[in-house]
Order: C-alpha cells, then structure tokens, then sequence
C-alpha cells in the first residue's frame, strides 16, 4: 500500500548529479545536449534500463519470463537494447512487428495484440511466424486463409476480456464492456473454432490494465487471470503453452506517489508458478511491461527559450512542449492535471526561487510543462528536464501539432 502520502514528488535519484549538472548515462546534460546537436529531445539511459529489468528479474520467481510491450517506448535503438535483455516483445500493430524483427528478437518470442488488426497485419503476423492474440471472431478465419495460403498454421493464443477489472489503475482494459480481447463468456465457442479451423492454439493473454502502483490490486487482478486461465484451458483444443498474465507495473509519476514494491508481487508469483507446474504443465508464465522497464529511464530535455512576468508570476517558455510530450503536459488520460517531476538541468542543487509556471510554444493553453512549481532561478538557454518521460513520450504525442520542429531522441 502505499501510505505516508505527501504532496511532493519522490526523488529523482536515479540520475546522478556531477557539479551542479545532470548526468545521463555518465555525461553531463551539456554535453548530451552538445552532441544530440539540438533541443528538444528524449534522452535514455541504457544502464538504467539494463539496471531494472536485472532487479526485475532478481525479485521475481525463475519460471516467470518477462516481455517488453513495445508500444510505451518503440525506438529503434531501445528496442534493440531490450531485445537483448527480455525474453520476447509484445507488438501492437505491423509497424511495431517490422522493429521487433529488426532487432533480433526470435519470432517465436514475439506477440501481437491489439483490437483492429487490419487482415494485411495479420497476415504479415502468420508469415513472419509470431504469436497473434486474437482479440476478436474476426480474425480467426483470416488468420487460417493467411496460413493455408503460406502452408503453415497459425499461431494464435486468445486474448480474454475478464469478467474483473484491475483496481485502482490509471487505465482499465479489462472487466465490463471492453473494445479490447474476447469477452470470457464467447471464448469456450471460439476455442472450439480455433480447432474447427485447424489453428495452432498456443494458450491465453489476459491484460487488465496499465499504471497501477497498489501490489495488492495486481495481486487480485493475477490471481483472478490465473484462475480464469485454468477454467478456460478445460475447453481448449490444445495444451496451453503460454499465459500471459498481463502487467500494469506502474510508476510514480505524481506528487505523493511512490515506486510498487515488488516483494508481495513475487511471492504470489511464486505461488502461481507452483500451482501452474501441476494444473497446466508446461505452460510458460509471461508478464508483459512496458512502462516499469523504461519509463524511468528516460527524460525530456527542452531549452528556456524565454522568461516573461505576467501579473505576477513567472513564466518559463521553452522549445518543447506537448507535441513531444503529451503525457507531462496532462493530456494523456489524465484526470486532473499534475505535474511530472521537473528540473533546471544544468543547475541542480540551486536554492529554489519562487513558483513558476513551464509552458511550451504551442498557442493553446494545454501547452504545460509544469504549473507553478518551484525551480531555481532559470535563465534563457537553460534546460529544462522533464523526469519519468521514457514511456508513451515520442510516439504518444502529436507531433505536427503547430508545425514546430521534431525532437531527437537519443539512446546514451
Ligand atoms: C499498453 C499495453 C501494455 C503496456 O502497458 P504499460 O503500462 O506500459 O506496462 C501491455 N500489454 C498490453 C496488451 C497493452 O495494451
């Protein structure tokens, strides 16, 4: 639980501070800056992704396998890193299936879900070989003329919109009425199409939710997939050989939030394992993270291109904005808006001076970095470092919004 709540951001320990400046990956901001050749731009830093998925998988139990969904962060390089570190890559369309072959991950490892797959995606799917998450009777006799046509047979796993909900999380994709996977009542019929048809059934994917911070709410939410997953695998046309179990490890974006422990989590982990080893042997568990792995991992540099008073207060404009961030500007699924931690990077350890307000570019007041938070007296050419921004940064933002130039992103 998290208890002991306050009204400011938990630290940002996880970049180090070398005289007054922020490092990424061992380098000065400055410097980063320097060689990035503009701002604004996303930097990540390889060793603190490598660092989480290490403690990952340190505090979880052997038998779980742990996937990268590729949609909080696709770039290129970074998928090519976590290629390295995971063990399989969740897609979410072909563009997505295309980077994930690039990086070298096995097809074998590679899954597809998604709610609108276009036939020409799943087609694509079957003839690269991947695991497709059917999320609809739609895709089932596509996806048996797509391997008829290419002398295989597809493989598909169902993906299960479950009759509960994961509590308490930032967004719900499961439990009531859902665009996303089958509802669990139509899946006895179409495991027995999936038969019908000759598919190669490989098992389930449940996926509840994403951005929850509370252990016992995935707890419930894994305990309830596990259970579904067992009573569904009766009816199948084959053994189950993957259950995917979702994820929805969140981080703390907000003031008051703190990181998930991951104690409680792995103990019921454990305890899944050893009832799966004798209810469906040989089924490999999967926990699918996008956030938790790289969310952290990355931040959102923008320059101080001016500082004006209005009224009173202060006001911090810089190059970047939300047409590369839209998720610390507040528009992404945010309720009320709060601000990402934020920071004058190349003045770390300053006093702060009185509020200020970070704006963008943009001519619309959504245009937000941070309200009214207190910063060090910054200047024109400063940077302005936005934390917590290497999931659903980049592709989650509209970038041609206001036809203001791309940011870069760089991998350190
Ligand atoms: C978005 C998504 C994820 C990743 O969610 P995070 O909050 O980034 O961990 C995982 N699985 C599915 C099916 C998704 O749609």
């Amino acid at each position: 639980m998290n208890t002991g709540k306050t009204s400011s951001h938990i630290p940002m320990t996880q970049f180090a501070v070398v005289a007054g400046e922020l490092q990424v990956g061992g380098q000065p901001l400055t410097r980063i800056a320097a060689r990035i050749g503009q701002t604004p731009f996303y930097a990540y830093d390889r060793s603190l992704i490598t660092a989480r998925v290490a403690e990952l998988r340190r505090a979880l139990p052997d038998a779980i396998r742990l996937h990268y969904a590729m949609k909080a962060n696709p770039m290129p390089a970074l998928v090519c890193h976590m290629a390295g570190l995971v063990d399989g890559i969740d897609v979410a369309s072909a563009g997505e299936l295309q980077v994930a072959l690039d990086s070298g991950c096995s097809p074998d490892e590679i899954s597809f879900a998604g709610p609108g797959k276009r036939v020409e995606e799943l087609q694509r799917a079957v003839a690269a070989g991947i695991l497709v998450n059917v999320e609809s009777a739609r895709e089932l006799p596509a996806l048996a003329d797509a391997g008829e046509r290419l002398g295989v047979a597809a493989r598909v796993a169902l993906r299960v919109n479950p009759p509960f909900e994961l509590k308490s999380s930032g967004m719900r994709m499961g439990g009531g009425p859902k665009p996303f996977g089958i509802d669990a009542e139509q899946v006895p019929a179409l495991l027995g199409e999936i038969g019908r048809l000759g598919l190669a059934f490989e098992g389930f994917h449940i996926f509840a939710g994403s951005q929850n911070l509370q252990a016992d709410a995935i707890i419930d939410a894994q305990q309830n997939a596990y259970r579904l997953a067992v009573e569904l695998a009766a009816g199948a046309p084959a053994p189950v050989r993957v259950l995917n179990l979702g994820g929805g490890f969140g981080i703390p974006y907000f003031p008051g939030e703190t990181r998930l422990p991951l104690d409680a989590i792995a103990l019921n982990l454990e305890e899944i394992a050893r009832r799966a080893a004798v209810d469906l042997p040989g089924t490999r568990l999967v926990l699918e993270l996008g956030r938790y792995l790289v969310g952290e991992a990355g931040i959102y540099v923008c320059r101080v291109i001016d500082r004006k008073r209005s009224r009173g207060h202060t006001y911090l404009v810089t190059d970047g904005g939300l047409h590369h961030n839209l998720a610390a500007s507040g528009n992404f699924g945010q309720v009320l808006r709060k601000n990402y931690p934020v920071m004058i990077g190349n003045r770390a350890g300053h006093e702060a001076a009185e509020p200020c307000t970070v704006v963008g570019p943009l001519c619309t007041p959504l245009d937000i970095i941070a309200a009214k938070v207190a910063l060090p007296d910054a200047a024109v050419g400063d940077l302005v470092v936005v934390f917590q921004s290497g999931a659903y940064g980049a592709s989650a933002s509209p970038a041609a919004f206001l036809s203001h130039p791309a940011c870069a992103e760089a991998l350190v």
